[in-house]
């Protein structure tokens, strides 16, 4: 048995829908601009590009339901509603055809940026780490196993503030669907049981404030609400 200097730290782990055990997490993936309509309020021609990934610390995520503290260093926190994938069994170079047979579930997430410092290091020219992989940056609903979502392609995925709709986009936007995003990653580097991928928001990010009660849809799949607390 191995001997730690000090105890390890929890596995970070997500509610899992309708039942006591805990999805373990072991990476968080997230892809960028996979909705046309996003890529472009960014400023990017959506049809030029292959699909991008960076991540988030796994112990990033945190339950829906939470209360989310205002991170430091921004003044322009922006929700980004996602359809996230929970990876349930592993594997490098997956075939586009086989890969929804790795899906565990589907749970509803809330990419969450400090949209001022990712600007400044898009200028600058430097890793997005610290505008994306922030403490509390990937709240996530209750994961959903597969056997009662199904493989959602199509369905509303919405974000409203405080009652009021920011985002409204459709999961058959997508420019790279699932299969593909999972085919495509695993090419990179070889999935295992616990990733996460977040694939992606569509148009109508915004800014959120202390206070902000935060919901959001994703038709068919699961619901999700946050409250933002005070500034940290
Ligand atoms: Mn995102």
């Amino acid at each position: 048995m191995t001997h730690y200097a000090f105890p390890p730290a929890e596995t970070p782990s997500l509610a899992i829908a309708g039942s006591e055990d805990r999805f373990p997490v072991r990476r968080v993936y997230c892809v960028g601009r996979n909705y046309a309509a996003h890529a472009r309020e960014m400023g990017n021609d959506p049809d030029r590009e292959p699909p991008f990934f960076f991540s988030k610390p796994a112990d990033a995520v945190c339950d829906a339901g939470c209360i989310i503290p205002y991170p430091p260093l921004t003044e322009d926190l922006h929700h980004e509603m996602e359809l996230v994938v929970a990876i349930g069994s592993g594997g490098a170079n997956i075939p586009e055809e086989e890969a929804l047979l790795h899906v565990w579930g589907y749970g509803a997430g809330i990419d969450l940026t400090r949209r001022d410092l990712q600007a400044e290091a898009k200028k600058m020219g430097r890793p997005w780490d610290l505008a994306k992989g922030f403490d509390f940056s990937a709240p996530c609903s209750p994961l959903v196993p597969v056997s009662e979502s199904g493989h959602p392609e199509s369905g509303r995925i919405t974000l409203s503030v405080n009652g009021e709709t920011r985002q409204d986009g459709d999961l058959d936007e997508q420019i790279w669907p699932v299969a593909d995003i999972i085919a495509i990653l695993s090419r990179a580097v070889e999935l295992k049981p616990g990733d996460l991928i977040m694939t992606g928001t569509p148009a109508g990010v915004g800014a959120l404030v202390p206070g902000d009660r935060v919901e959001g849809l994703i038709e068919g799949v699961a619901e999700i609400s946050i409250t933002l607390g005070s500034r940290a």
